[in-house]
């Protein structure tokens, strides 16, 4: 069975990818960045989520000798011109503090009112081969934000954006509901038949 790996540290979307892989009928063993512990994490100087993607992808690849895959997403909003964007997990100034980016940009969006607040969440998924062959694929979920966070699933700005066709919003989905319209879910089912043409 050929060996792909992802380039995250997070076994939730490891457990993501393995399932959408699966349902393409792929039979490849993926594992997790964790399984290679020695190599490090490499800065995300694009200044695309595509860019950003293809790096980490091609590092991993490098590294480890194996086909990798990389995603990199985030929130882009239409009356902010695509910001926050590569800096979804920074917009308040501290890494990763879901809590600060989400009151910050609901701040931001206060006076803005509904037919101006659309937004979609983006991700570039990206498979890099150790002779650096590269492909990248993007998946999009589109809709609006709300004034005020509903929910308690998911992360980030789960809570704040409303799926276009739905009246609740991502973090009001289960994970099985939210995998089936996401972004990731959109670019990681894009890289199925990519893989298996390439990896057989
Ligand atoms: P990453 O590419 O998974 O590191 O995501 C970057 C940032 O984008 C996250 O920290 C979140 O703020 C935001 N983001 C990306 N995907 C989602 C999502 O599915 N729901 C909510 N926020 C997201």
């Amino acid at each position: 069975m050929r060996k792909l790996v992802l380039a995250t540290r997070n076994a939730h979307k490891v457990g993501e990818l393995r399932a959408i892989l699966g349902a393409a009928g792929l039979d490849v063993d993926l594992v997790g960045a964790d399984a290679f512990p020695e190599v490090p994490d490499v800065a995300e100087t694009g200044v695309t989520f595509a860019e950003n993607a293809l790096l980490k992808a091609h590092a991993l690849a490098r590294a480890t000798g194996l086909p990798a895959v990389a995603d990199d997403s985030g929130l882009c909003v239409d009356v902010l011109g695509g910001a926050p964007g590569i800096f979804s997990a920074r917009w308040a100034g501290r890494h990763g503090d879901d809590r600060a980016n989400l009151e910050l940009l609901l701040a931001q969006l206060s006076d803005i009112a509904d037919p101006h607040r659309g937004a979609h969440f983006a991700c570039a998924a990206a498979l890099a081969l150790p002779n650096g062959e590269e492909r990248v694929v993007e998946g999009r979920l589109r809709g609006t934000l709300r004034f005020e966070p509903a929910g308690s699933f998911g992360f980030g700005y789960d809570p704040i954006l409303q799926p276009d066709g739905y009246t609740v919003t991502c973090a009001e989905l289960t994970p099985d509901q939210k995998n089936a319209i996401s972004h990731r879910g959109e670019a990681f089912r894009a890289l199925a038949p990519i893989l298996q043409d390439l990896l057989g």
